[in-house]
């Protein structure tokens, strides 16, 4: 199976900033174990400001764009090496692709990323991908992660996106203020009820919320590749998901015409 992983800047660093160890090491064994099994993995890493803000020992997340982009620059580099060097370990080999949206919208580099892409997964590499942060302006950048995501899993015809987050699934109302709140564990059409219940719940290092995870979920669904979203605390949950089936997360379910 191709799979794209997304992973949010809440799940790999700690609300300082700084990286939380204990999870990229587990989900970077985690996602070499997937690839062992005979996957072809893609992953869609976020980060890179959130890890410059720690290098730079920044207070907050900056909201200029200057510190912005120069923040990106310094934790990408932070973020790419932290993954070499774990993915190192069980003897994969990592390749970094940034991409802006006017990446994916022209034609020509559109088809030149897909071929790009498409050799490094023959070569057995794990491609890692996040958005150009430090040249992108609001003309052209995709914005979020989420979306990104859903973009390369099309481009790629991935059967499954994995959005790992901080959040372990849709749910029928905001968890953080109705405790009575209940999992949806299946999602078959993005109705008005489903629509409905995204919250702006971006977090303070990270981008999207629950509204771009629906954005993604729609890219997904009408291409033929079913999206999930669970819960990065704990990266074992990708056993669960590919193997073991009993994963507590939402599926949103391909349509069936274009599967
Ligand atoms: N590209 C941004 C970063 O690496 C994150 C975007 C997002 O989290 O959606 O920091």
């Amino acid at each position: 199976m191709r799979i794209v992983i997304k992973v949010g800047t809440t799940t790999l660093t700690h609300a300082s900033g700084q990286l939380n160890i204990r999870r990229t090491e587990a989900l970077c064994r985690i996602i070499s174990d997937i690839k062992n099994m005979g996957h072809e993995v893609i992953l869609v890493s976020s980060g890179a400001i959130g890890m410059g803000v720690g290098k730079l020992s920044l207070k907050s997340r900056p909201t200029d764009i200057a510190t912005k982009q120069a923040a990106a620059a310094v934790g990408q580099c932070e973020l790419m090496y932290t993954y070499d060097k774990l993915f190192s370990e069980y003897h994969h080999t990592v390749a970094q692709m940034l991409l802006t949206g006017d990446d994916l919208g022209a034609a020509d580099r559109h088809e030149n990323f897909k071929n790009t892409l498409q050799r490094l997964l023959q070569l057995g590499a794990l491609p890692i991908i996040n958005e150009n942060d430090t040249v992108s302006t609001d003309e052209i950048k995709v914005g979020d992660n989420d979306t990104l995501s859903a973009m390369v899993a099309v481009s790629a015809h991935a059967q499954l996106l994995i959005l790992l987050s901080d959040i372990d699934g849709l749910f029928t109302a905001d968890p953080h203020t109705h405790p009575d709140a209940k999992l949806i564990p299946t999602v078959h059409s993005l109705d008005e009820d489903i629509l409905s219940l995204a919250q702006d719940s971006a977090s303070v290092l990270g981008t999207g919320g629950m509204k771009t995870k629906l954005t993604a979920a729609r890219l997904c669904m009408d291409n033929g590749c079913d999206m999930i979203i669970a819960n990065g605390a704990d990266p074992s949950i990708l056993y669960h998901i590919l193997q073991d089936g009993d994963a507590v997360c939402t599926r949103f379910v391909a349509h069936a015409e274009n599967a």
